[in-house]
């Protein structure tokens, strides 16, 4: 069954939540009855799996291109619709494309298709379902592809439990009329040029269901969880008012033992929680502001008004008022869109193919970041640093 985008649902242990609630499994009790709120990325997100899934219903549902160039025009008048969105949505179609032509050279038969396919997860949690975006078969192989449109933060298809239980939810559906050996996972991520997929055999991905997800999701279900705070705290409800979670970083001072100074040994441990701290306290400076200003007073506190720059109020009745003494042009200031603007308005591929030789990308400013980060560590002993600063 196909669902609509917007319509789409979140179970109390939804698959995309299920990276928190495997490890804090009282996350999901508290959370109970606060609502869903959404924010600009996730509708434009939204938007691009809508803006995809038509695509794919031209490619491969049988949308005639006339038909499919009625609704893209509509589609063309959505707030969020730009060039630059649309070619990121047909980078993914097209290496959806190759998937699935990765399938057909795998068997003689034509693989299985599936878009937006609401899929029950009960099997191993209860009530909850989710959305495999697209869903292949063929020649034994269960593919499950996710499109991830944001570009803050890298996801991998590795021991992610969302797209394992998407694997399992697609697994409940073939399972019984086709011989699946093995399931691929894969999160296909076009802004950061990122596609990562997990390859696990039946069998392996059945017995995390059984043995790690299902005794998990019953404590939680069953309000029996326990709070195990983390990294897994950003997106949870109650992230600012978690006692758990503030008790994990207020008492960091009592793991430092002794009163002299801090070893490189200790500053590399307070490194790797410098910026969850720092999250964590605007976590709870951004929640207490908003109660403040709705009427809850916090001893010792008060709100006042914020730092503000000046604005023209009229720029028609200034240039009036100036045009006498000075001309326009020594007034107005005429910039090129910036890059990312001008990306959007004419699109990524025609930016990267008329101007690549004209734009510049100046090293980065030195960053302190932990080993397992992607980049190439820079050079001292080369003197890199000195020529950034
Ligand atoms: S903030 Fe963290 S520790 Fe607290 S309930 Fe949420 S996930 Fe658990």
């Amino acid at each position: 069954m196909s669902v609509n985008h917007s319509e789409r649902g979140h179970a109390l242990l939804s698959a995309s939540g299920a990276h928190r609630w495997l490890v804090c499994t009282a996350s999901p009790s508290m959370e109970k009855g606060i609502a869903d709120t959404t924010s600009t990325f996730a509708e434009e997100g939204t938007f691009a799996h809508e803006l995809s899934e038509l695509h794919f219903a031209h490619l491969y549902q049988g949308m005639t291109k006339r038909k499919f160039n009625a609704e893209l025009k509509k589609r063309k008048q959505n707030e969020y619709y730009s060039e630059e969105l649309h070619d990121y949505v047909k980078e993914y179609v097209d290496q959806v494309e190759e998937h699935i032509n990765e399938a057909k050279a795998r068997a003689d038969t034509e693989p299985t298709l599936m878009f937006e396919e609401q899929l029950d997860l009960s099997t191993y949690v209860p009530e909850s379902f989710g959305t495999g975006d697209v869903i292949v078969y063929n020649g034994g192989v269960l593919e499950i592809i996710d499109l991830k449109f944001g570009k803050g933060i890298e996801v991998s298809a590795i021991d992610n439990p969302q797209l394992r239980l998407y694997g399992l939810g697609a697994l409940d559906i073939f399972d019984m009329i086709e011989d699946v050996q093995e399931v691929a996972m894969t999160i296909i991520q076009p802004r950061l040029n990122n596609l990562s997929t997990e390859r696990l055999p039946v069998e392996d991905l059945k017995t995390w269901g059984e043995d790690y997800v299902r005794p998990r999701a019953e404590e939680a279900w069953n309000e029996e969880g326990s709070f195990v705070p983390g990294e897994h705290c950003r997106f949870c409800k109650v992230k600012h008012t978690c006692k758990a979670r503030a008790n994990h970083y207020l008492n960091m001072k009592n793991k430092l033992k002794d009163p002299n100074l801090l070893s490189s040994d200790e500053i590399a441990d307070i490194l790797f929680e410098a910026d969850a701290v720092q999250k964590w306290a605007k976590d709870v400076q951004d929640y207490a502001l908003q109660q403040a200003k709705d009427g809850k007073s916090f001893e010792g506190w008060k709100v006042v008004e914020g730092r503000s720059r000046r604005t023209y109020k009229d720029e028609g009745k200034i240039l009036e008022l100036l045009k006498d003494e000075h001309d326009e042009d020594e007034l107005i200031e005429k910039k090129l869109l910036s890059i990312s603007k001008l990306e959007k308005k004419i699109g990524k591929k025609t930016v990267e193919e008329k101007l690549k030789d004209y734009i510049a990308k100046p090293p980065g400013k030195p960053a302190l970041v932990p080993e397992s980060d992607k980049r190439p560590e820079m050079n001292s002993a080369d003197n890199d640093f000195d020529t950034i600063n």
